[in-house]
């Protein structure tokens, strides 16, 4: 049954009464475009454009990154794409753009904070962006990682607004983000969460070691707050917040999710199936439900036991 549900994924996302969440595809390289539209996303909720240019000495000309983008939205042609501006630092360093005699680099000029001593390669990218986007006639929203303050969202709508990229949007990763979603959203069209960052910063853990895995936990209740603040901000400006780190791929912190009021789901294409058959079993009212319990937990193992006790449907994944 399991493998019947995987190949049968049709969107849109919903829960059993009918309450739509968008089911989107994280990708990187180009390539992953193909495949990711065949698992059956709704469109693409994270392109890490840096994966792109991993490899690269130089930075990447105008024309290159058309290319590259241009890949993406012909593929998903008149469905949305998430583009996420370069995110180079820390754990994927680009060797045209990160110094490398930081001590600390996940805590250092990374994200978006690299358009402060570069900027005009925010500005190429912007420009390869909107080019890309007129070439293919893509619905484009552009989104910043990284982001921390006020200021830095009003310098990324201004400067996205002025290649006439209106749908301009923040990652809120760092949890200054997640305290200041109100204001930042008054600015910024859209924020998705991204909850490998706004865990790693939220718990001072190291996402990519595994002897911290205990507190790298998007279950953490402190996480969960700073989740459930950053989509209260949303609802009070009245702009959609999104999930597309890791945790959007697990079925049971998906429902906890769409309780909390994240609007979109954006994961790893093999995992849309799973998520979408779980949500399609539930009502919104209880993933509120849920929701409120695992956000009142007081750890991660009780926030999940107790999710986990509430949906036997989960029993069914195995
Ligand atoms: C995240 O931090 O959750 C995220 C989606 O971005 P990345 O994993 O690329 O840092
Ligand atoms: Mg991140």
């Amino acid at each position: 049954a399991r493998a019947a549900r995987a190949r049968t994924f049709a969107g849109p996302g919903h829960t059993r009464d009918g309450h739509l969440v968008q089911l989107l595809a994280n990708i990187g390289d180009p390539a992953e475009a193909a495949p990711a539209a065949r698992a059956g996303a709704e469109g693409v909720g994270l392109f890490r454009s840096e994966f792109c240019f991993l490899d690269r000495d130089l930075p990447p000309t105008v024309e290159e990154q058309v290319t590259a983008y241009r890949r993406v939205f012909t593929e998903f042609a008149g469905r949305k794409v998430v583009i996420r501006t370069l995110d180079s630092g820390a754990d994927k360093p680009l060797h045209f753009l990160t110094a490398d005699d930081e001590q600390n680099p996940a805590l250092g000029v990374r994200g978006l904070r690299t358009a402060t001593r570069s900027p005009e390669l925010l500005t190429d990218q912007l420009e390869a962006i909107a080019q890309a986007a007129a070439a293919e006639d893509a619905t484009v929203w552009v989104m910043a990682p990284m982001v921390s303050t006020v200021p830095e969202t009003e310098s990324f709508v201004a400067a996205c607004a002025a290649h006439g990229l209106d749908v301009a949007g923040v990652m809120v990763e760092v949890p200054s983000a997640a305290l200041l979603a109100g204001p930042i959203l008054a600015r910024a069209t859209f924020a998705s969460i991204g909850t490998n960052d706004l865990t790693q910063y939220t718990m001072a853990a190291d996402r990519l070691l595994g002897s911290l895995a205990e507190l790298s936990d998007p279950w953490q209740p402190a996480v969960l707050q700073l989740i459930a603040a950053t989509c209260a901000g949303g609802a009070q400006q009245g702009r959609p917040v999104g999930v597309c780190g890791e945790a959007a791929s697990n079925p049971a912190l998906a429902v906890v999710l769409v309780g909390l009021g994240v609007s979109s789901l954006s994961m790893t294409p093999r995992a849309l199936a799973d998520v979408a058959a779980v949500l399609a079993q539930v009502d919104l009212a209880l993933c509120q439900q849920v929701a409120q319990l695992a956000l009142t937990a007081e750890t991660a193992a009780d926030a999940r036991a107790v999710v986990r006790s509430r949906l036997p449907v989960l029993d069914e994944l195995g």
